[in-house]
């Protein structure tokens, strides 16, 4: 998982970042893998369960928001729109951990400028008319909220280094409206034979809503099927983001399985609003097959999927199509993690999901490495690795490490210990539950997901608890406060999380007070800091003590929480162990699959093996060679209440704008017959000014309404058409405006009654 990466405007193709230099020589690479800045590992924090407003049915109709290849099969024609407008990527957001996050709010002077920024509003939206285009200021054109949302045509740029030798991306070129190939090296693998295609979808080029395609021949198997948190700044209104599965909805007939590495919610949460559309088995390890069993009676999906038990420890394979599937353990922060072996007629691939090697971990199942050696000595074609941490130096280090700052804290405190950690990190909860036992106190669970999650657990034996440890947490307040241990949700700040709600005093059984020890067993997922920060200081305004893994040295405490990411040196070993022909780095923002690239090539990978994708890019592999094709559709889908896909761009840039400056609406009543006002116009505003405090605008607004019905040259019986040119008029003439006497530009609503 999973860390949210809110307010990275990704760079347009005018803004793209510089060239990466080529690499030095193998060998010398790691040196330059530093970071630059100590950062925390990537952090954990898939297990928030989505709260469902109601009960969400597919719908025929989707659109996405992203971008498409060229001469790419089963496509959708109408969705090639090419307008002219400023590209941007999609963002890169990521499972975030809830609502309760602040994001930053739209800037426009961070927008990218130039290129053919154009008003975009209100082309789009209907009769109504929408946002408006660009703010005026100075005289100058500044472009919009518009450009913070992505366009439906951005193509990613990938100048990397790590294209392969040949088939070199599709790019952008500047100055042109239209994606093209720019120097397309060696033509196409036009071999006859079959060949073997890998298909990310999701997850490359950010973190969150993971998903990819394995194709060969008539057969298809899918690879996890993520959803990410919008960044409600961007997306408004929006409950998650999926991945754009169009390509595979046109090849539905070739979707033999889909495939989970484990139980996160960027790897599995997209199943309710994909799966009835692909409907296929899925294959995946106990935990995981338990957790979207949850999954899927809470949506109350009609879709029964197939859930097919793969036991990594047996070894077992299953022969889906041409495909043979094995699972091959891996540690991570979710139980039964692993990746996914997948034999080809052209060779072995190993997806590796998210991994690390803990070489003591809680549960006792460390990760396979026999196997991945033997894999190795078997000869793997192509290997994609998780990115999220690669750049973190040395190794991670193992989740055992926690239990003795656990002991430390539960001994030391005299009053109650409460304890937020992401509620599908099963094996901290058990740590949790063993310093319980040990400290002699009980333990209560707090919050929907945690408790979801620990049942499941005890249920299928992943969590051990001893008998009489846990009470209700009704029963808390029965006990003396040195014999508690609450353990709930809420380690991001969110904003209805059981932490928060103690902090507010908003909670039920629970309200913090002096003497409180409130323990954060997580990371802060980046684009949660401010909730954090707020949630910290509530804690500390009622009296708790406060103990953070970030602020652990000035507490003399020991470490309170690890990722469940690979750093270097378990992306080396991992690498020496499978030995693959091609390298492909998966999971992570861009920079982070050029550092995972640059460590491949460190180990004396060949450069042209190692390819860096973009969602939507299709690597193409035959026993003799390896290139990028011809891309298919990939971008962002948006799931708003019972929406699948029918929320986008412009519904996003008109929630944007209403909410930055308000609405102003004008509603003119006019003859039918002369076109003319029969009456003074109407003004509503909401979210734009107090109108009674601004009487003096408002009339002016009015004047202006009537005037511009004045110099209207239309006589007799007005076409629809002459009103709609009319009202974009009105609109702008309204907004110039409201705009040079407030310096705001509400989105402007003519509506025309005839009577
Ligand atoms: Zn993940
Ligand atoms: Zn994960």
């Amino acid at each position: 998982m999973e860390p949210n990466t809110n307010n990275q405007n990704n760079p347009s193709s005018e803004n793209a970042p510089a060239r990466i230099p080529n690499n030095p020589v193998a060998g010398n690479a790691p040196d330059r893998l530093k970071p630059q800045v100590p950062r925390e590992p990537r952090p954990e924090g898939a297990g928030q369960q989505p709260v469902r407003r109601d009960q969400r049915a597919p719908q025929a109709s989707r659109q996405s928001i992203g971008y498409q290849g060229g001469g790419r099969p089963g496509g959708q024609p109408g969705q090639q729109a090419n307008r002219g407008e400023q590209s941007q990527r999609p963002n890169a957001n990521a499972a975030n951990a809830g609502s309760g996050h602040t994001a930053a709010r739209p800037n426009d002077a961070s927008a990218p400028q130039g290129g053919g920024a154009k008003p975009q509003g209100g082309q789009r939206s209907g009769g109504g008319g929408g946002g408006r285009g660009g703010r005026r200021r100075g005289g100058t054109q500044v472009p919009n909220h518009t450009d913070l949302v992505p366009s439906l045509d951005a193509m990613p740029v990938n100048k990397s280094t790590f294209n392969g030798s040949s088939g070199r991306q599709q790019i952008k070129v500047k100055g042109s409206g239209q994606p093209q190939v720019s120097d397309r090296g060696p033509a196409n693998l036009a071999t006859k034979e079959p060949k073997l295609r890998v298909i990310p979808l999701g997850g490359l080029g950010e973190v969150g809503k993971n998903m990819m395609a394995i194709e060969y021949g008539n057969d298809i198997i899918t690879v996890d099927m993520g959803f990410a948190f919008p960044n409600p700044a961007k997306q408004p209104g929006v409950d998650y983001m999926i991945p754009d599965v169009s390509y595979l909805v046109a090849n539905k007939h070739k979707v033999r399985a889909h495939v989970l590495t484990h139980a996160h919610e960027d790897h599995m949460g997209g199943i309710p609003f994909i799966l009835p559309q692909l409907p296929a088995p899925i294959y995946t390890a106990r935990f995981s097959a338990g957790m979207v069993e949850k999954k899927l009676v809470e949506y109350h999906l009609e879709t029964q999927p197939q859930l097919r038990i793969m036991d990594p420890d047996k070894h077992e394979k299953v022969q889906v199509g041409v495909f043979t599937l094995e699972f091959v353990r891996v540690t991570h922060s979710i139980p039964d993690a692993c990746a996914v072996v997948i034999t080809t007629p052209v060779g072995k691939i190993i997806n590796t999901g998210d991994w690390r090697f803990d070489p003591t971990p809680v549960d006792g199942k460390p990760a396979d490495l026999t196997r991945f050696k033997e894999l190795g000595d078997e000869g793997v074609l192509l290997l994609m690795s998780d990115s999220t941490s690669c750049e973190y130096l040395g190794h991670s280090k193992s989740e055992a490490v926690i239990e003795p700052t656990f002991r430390d804290l539960f001994g030391r405190a005299e009053g109650r210990i409460i304890l937020a950690s992401f509620s599908s990190q099963i094996n901290r909860i058990q740590l949790v539950v063993n310093s319980t036992a040990t400290a002699g106190r009980k333990i209560a669970f707090v919050g929907r997901s945690m408790l979801a999650n620990v049942e499941l657990a005890i249920k299928l034996g992943y969590l051990k608890v001893p008998a009489g440890l846990v009470v209700r947490v009704q029963d808390v307040v029965n006990l003396p406060d040195s014999q508690v241990v609450v353990m709930c949700t809420g380690s991001q700040g969110e904003e209805n999380s059981a932490l928060t709600r103690m902090g507010s005093g908003d909670h039920q059984n629970i309200k913090i007070k002096p003497g409180d020890s409130v323990l954060f067993s997580s990371s802060i997922i980046p684009g949660n800091d401010r909730s954090i920060t707020n949630s910290i200081d509530a804690l500390m305004r009622e009296g708790a003590r406060v103990y953070h893994n970030v602020f652990r040295e000035l507490d003399g405490i020991g470490i309170l929480h690890v990722g469940g990411h690979g750093y270097q040196d378990e992306i080396k070993e991992m690498l020496d162990l499978v030995r693959p022909k091609y390298f492909v780095p998966i999971h992570g923002e861009f920079h982070m699959m050029v550092r995972n690239a640059e460590i491949a090539l460190g180990k004396g990978m060949a450069k042209e093996n190692i390819f860096v994708m973009d969602n939507g890019d299709v690597l193409e592999i035959t026993p003799s060679r390896a290139q990028k094709g011809a891309r298919v559709p990939s971008g962002i889908v948006m799931i708003d209440g019972a929406g699948i896909g029918d929320v986008e761009g412009v519904v996003l840039r008109d929630r944007i704008a209403m909410g930055a400056d308000g609405v102003f609406m004008i509603i003119a009543t006019v003859s039918r017959k002369t076109g003319k006002l029969v009456s003074s116009p109407d003004i509503i505003s909401r979210g734009f000014i107090y109108m009674k405090e601004h009487e003096e605008l408002i009339n002016k607004a009015r004047a202006e309404v009537r005037k511009s019905f004045e110099k209207r040259a239309i006589t007799g019986n007005p076409s629809r058409e002459d009103w709609a040119k009319f009202k974009l008029r009105l609109r702008d003439d309204i907004g110039d405006l409201l705009y040079s006497k407030t310096k705001r530009s509400p989105m402007v609503l003519p509506v025309i009654n005839e009577v």
